[in-house]
């Protein structure tokens, strides 16, 4: 069978790309006949409400190398990446955004990269967040010094999910079960050599992204709680500190009460002292939850999505 040979599959993961669709379509097929061997497109509609998927089944319809699977709803970008991986048949597996901000055009580098057997994946970085508000930059700088210290992993600055890799760096990644998949840090996790290309920011060719600066910063939190437990072990040295301190107002308080008797103040002192202890339990407990939450996740075993319809 003609599908057994696939060399090549692109992976793109869409959710509301109707704009963006076909040119995506025509550079992907570009690429990919560049290259001289088989290749497929698998995209998958993530749950999108616009006419992804009617133009997904046109694709398919009309050339028998587009694959697509679609979503019960919207399962995120992280199960759709990990559905179009499962599904992918080829020797060389490439993930990328429908949007255009991954350039199909470094492709050919990468797969040279990988299959010189050096390395097992190619991964891509920006080298600059030009398009973006200064807001997110900021805080997108700050969260990965951050995830790098909590987690000891080494998450790369600017890395996009934007990789090509071999079967066995596939395999490491599908052979990880967790439902809480925060891939910039699985990728590092699995190890391997990773060979970077770099290139300037893209702006999308269309649409508009799906990250609201509190959906990021949610994600952000999310990442930390599922790939360390240092946010624990932080907080219970602050319960320990702060534990400290009390000992040392209590023995103040007493000899003070011993030496002067019991002069009616420090009210104001009394509720910050309240205050500031109640805002850190209820932080210390919102993050314990953070994690028990996401060990609820996992019990439950529930699968990553759901698919609808299939090609
Ligand atoms: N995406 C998805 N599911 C989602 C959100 C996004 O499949 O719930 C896809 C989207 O269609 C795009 C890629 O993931 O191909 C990256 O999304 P986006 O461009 O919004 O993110 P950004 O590039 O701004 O990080
Ligand atoms: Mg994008």
């Amino acid at each position: 069978m003609i599908q057994d040979q696939v060399y090549l599959s692109l992976v793109a993961p869409c959710y509301n790309e109707e704009m963006a669709l076909p040119q995506f379509y025509a550079d992907t097929v570009k690429i990919g006949e560049s290259i001289n061997k088989p290749f497929e497109l698998v995209f998958i509609d993530d749950g999108s409400k616009d006419a992804t998927l009617k133009i997904l089944r046109q694709m398919a319809h009309n050339d028998a190398r587009i694959h697509y699977i679609s979503f019960s709803r919207n399962f995120g970008k992280e199960a759709a990446m990990l559905a179009g991986l499962q599904a992918a048949r080829g020797t060389y597996i490439a993930v990328l955004d429908a949007d255009g901000q991954d350039p199909p055009s470094l492709i050919p580098q990468m797969l040279e990269a990988v299959e010189s057997g050096e390395y097992d994946c190619a991964g891509t970085r920006r080298i600059n967040r030009t398009g973006e508000p200064p807001v997110r930059s900021f805080f997108a700088r700050r969260f990965y010094r951050i995830m790098r210290k909590i987690t000891g992993i080494d998450i790369i600055d600017g890395a996009r999910d934007f990789r090509l890799m071999n079967r066995r760096y596939m395999d490491a990644l599908l052979a990880l079960p967790e439902r809480n998949r925060f891939s910039k840090g699985i990728f590092p996790w699995i190890g391997f050599n990773t060979k970077w290309f770099e290139y300037e920011n893209i702006a999308r060719t269309a649409g508009g992204t799906k990250w609201s600066f509190w959906k990021l910063a949610a994600y952000s939190l999310d990442g930390m709680t599922a790939f360390s437990s240092k946010p624990i072990a932080i907080v219970s040295a602050l319960g320990m500190a702060l534990f400290m301190v009390a000992l040392a107002i209590i023995i103040f308080i007493i000899i003070r009460k011993l030496a002067y008797g019991d002069p009616v103040a420090g009210w104001a002192s009394t509720i910050c002292i309240i205050l500031f202890c109640s805002g850190i339990q209820l932080f210390t407990t919102g993050i314990l939850g953070q994690y028990i939450a996401k060990t609820y996740t996992e019990t439950k075993q529930r699968p990553h999505y759901i698919i609808r319809e299939a090609q």
